[in-house]
C-alpha cells in the first residue's frame, strides 16, 4: 500500500499555489499584464550582479572536481565561518562557525531545527496569522502545531492566550518576523515579553523551551521600524535563514540555522543538523552557490521597490476604507475583508483579475493577503480594479 498521510495531502493542495495556476492560466487569456497577480511571494527583483559575477569566477577559475562536489555535511567550512562573523559583526552576539549549519532554505532550516528539539507527540506553538506550510512542516514530524488566535489590534502576540497556551508538552514557540502574511516586525517590547514568559515556563516546568525564529525576511524592514534581533532576547533561540527574499534565490534554495551561542547544547544541535540530514535527505547544499552566498552576506538585492509598493498600496487602500495594519517590512500586507467571508470576498476579487488570498489559509478568516513583490506600475493599475471591486 502506498504511504496514506501522503496520499490524503493531495486532497489539500496549497491555495496559494491553486490562484497563482489560475493566474497563469488566466494570463494566457488576457495577457499578463492584465492580471494582478497577488497570490504568490515570489521575490520581483534580480539577485546583485555581485553574485552573479562571483558564481562566474567560481566556475571560471576554481577546480571543478572540487566545486561541483559533496560538501562536508555541516556546510564548508569557510562558509560557516563567514555567517558566523557577519552575525557576530551586525548583531554583536559571539557565533562561531560551530554554530552554523548550511542548508537548502529556511524550509530545509525549519525541517533541521524542528526535528532536533521536539519528538513525536511534543507540540511546537506557533501564532496566527502564519505561514502555511508550517503545517506539513511540523506534521511530517510527528509533533503538533498549535496555534495561538491573532492579536487583531497589530498582529503582535496576545499574550494572555499565549500564556494559556504554553503548556507542559509545548518544546518549542515558532515565530515568523517580520511576518508572512501581515508584513509586520515584532517591537522589542513584544519579543521582550515573549522571553520572560518563556523563561519563566521553562522553568515551572523544568524543560527547555526552544524559541525556533524563521526569518526568512531579516532584511527587508522598511525605514524606521524597529527590529530586533531575536536571538539577543531568549538564549535557547535557534535561528532558521534563508538567501530566498534577500537575495532574491529561492530557486536556488540556500540558507542557514544559527543556533545561539548561549543556547542549551548550542553546538550538539548543529552536528545534530548534520545527522538529521541524513534522515532526510535534505543535505549539503551546492558547493558553488553557498561559496557564492558566503561572498555576499554584506549584501542584499534592490529591496527598495517593496516598501514603495506597500506605501502606495497602504495609502490607496486605506484611503478607500480598508482596515490594514501598516505592514513595517516583507512584501505582504493583510487588510481586513470588508465583508464576513474573505473567500467570497476574493472570490469577487478574481472578477476584477485580482488575485488575492483569503486569510483563512493562514489561520486568519476575514482577512486577505497581498503579495505586492510585483512591479510598481502594476501595483499603481491594480488600484483602478480595486475601486471598481
Ligand atoms: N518561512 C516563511 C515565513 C516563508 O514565507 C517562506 C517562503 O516563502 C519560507 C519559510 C520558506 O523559504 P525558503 O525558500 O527559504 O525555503
Amino acid at each position: 500500500m502506498i504511504a496514506q498521510e501522503y496520499k490524503k495531502m493531495l486532497g489539500a493542495k496549497s491555495v496559494i499555489r491553486e490562484m497563482f495556476t489560475y493566474g497563469t492560466e488566466r494570463a494566457k487569456e488576457i495577457g499578463k499584464e492584465n492580471v494582478f497577480d497577488y497570490s504568490l511571494g515570489n521575490p520581483s527583483v534580480p539577485v546583485p550582479e555581485k553574485f552573479t559575477k562571483k558564481m562566474i569566477e567560481l566556475l571560471e577559475t576554481e577546480s571543478p572536481v572540487a566545486l561541483h562536489g559533496y560538501s562536508p555535511s555541516l556546510g564548508i567550512d569557510s562558509v560557516r565561518e563567514a555567517v558566523a562573523v557577519s552575525l557576530e559583526k551586525r548583531f554583536g552576539l559571539p557565533y562561531k562557525k560551530e554554530h552554523i549549519f548550511m542548508c537548502s532554505g529556511a524550509a530545509a532550516a525549519l525541517a533541521h531545527a524542528f526535528r532536533a528539539v521536539t519528538v513525536p507527540g511534543d507540540s511546537i506553538l506557533t501564532f496566527a496569522p502564519f505561514f502555511p506550510e508550517y503545517n506539513p512542516y511540523v506534521n511530517l514530524t510527528g509533533a503538533k502545531l498549535k496555534v495561538v488566535p491573532p492579536d487583531l489590534k497589530g498582529f503582535q502576540i496576545d499574550f494572555e492566550k499565549f500564556e494559556t497556551m504554553l503548556t507542559n508538552d509545548v518544546t518549542a514557540v515558532l515565530i515568523n518576523t517580520p511576518n508572512n502574511p501581515s508584513g509586520i516586525v515584532y517591537t522589542t517590547d513584544t519579543v521582550r515579553e515573549l522571553a520572560r514568559i518563556m523563561e519563566k515556563k521553562a522553568a515551572e516546568y523544568g524543560h527547555e523551551i526552544y524559541l525556533i525564529s524563521d526569518e526568512p525576511y531579516r532584511e527587508i524592514v522598511f525605514e524606521g521600524v524597529d527590529a530586533p534581533f531575536i536571538a539577543k532576547y531568549y538564549p535557547n533561540t535557534i535561528t532558521c535563514y534563508s538567501f530566498s527574499k534577500s537575495l532574491s534565490l529561492p530557486g536556488e534554495r540556500i540558507g542557514y540555522v544559527a543556533v545561539s551561542p548561549s543556547c542549551n547544547e548550542a553546538e550538539t544541535i548543529v552536528d545534530m543538523c548534520g545527522q538529521i540530514s541524513r534522515g532526510i535527505g535534505h543535505n549539503c547544499p551546492a558547493s558553488l552557490i553557498q561559496l557564492a552566498v558566503a561572498d555576499c552576506l554584506y549584501d542584499t538585492a534592490d529591496l527598495s521597490v517593496y516598501e514603495k509598493n506597500a506605501n502606495i498600496l497602504y495609502d490607496a487602500l486605506t484611503g478607500m476604507g480598508f482596515e490594514i495594519v501598516r505592514p513595517g517590512g516583507t512584501f505582504y500586507m493583510f487588510p481586513k475583508a470588508p465583508e464576513p467571508d474573505a473567500v467570497a470576498f476574493c472570490k469577487r476579487a478574481m472578477k476584477q483579475d485580482l488575485l488575492l488570498v483569503p486569510g483563512d489559509t493562514f489561520g486568519c478568516p476575514g482577512y486577505f493577503r497581498m503579495a505586492y513583490c510585483i512591479e510598481t506600475e502594476k501595483v499603481e493599475r491594480s488600484l483602478y480594479a480595486f475601486r471598481k471591486l
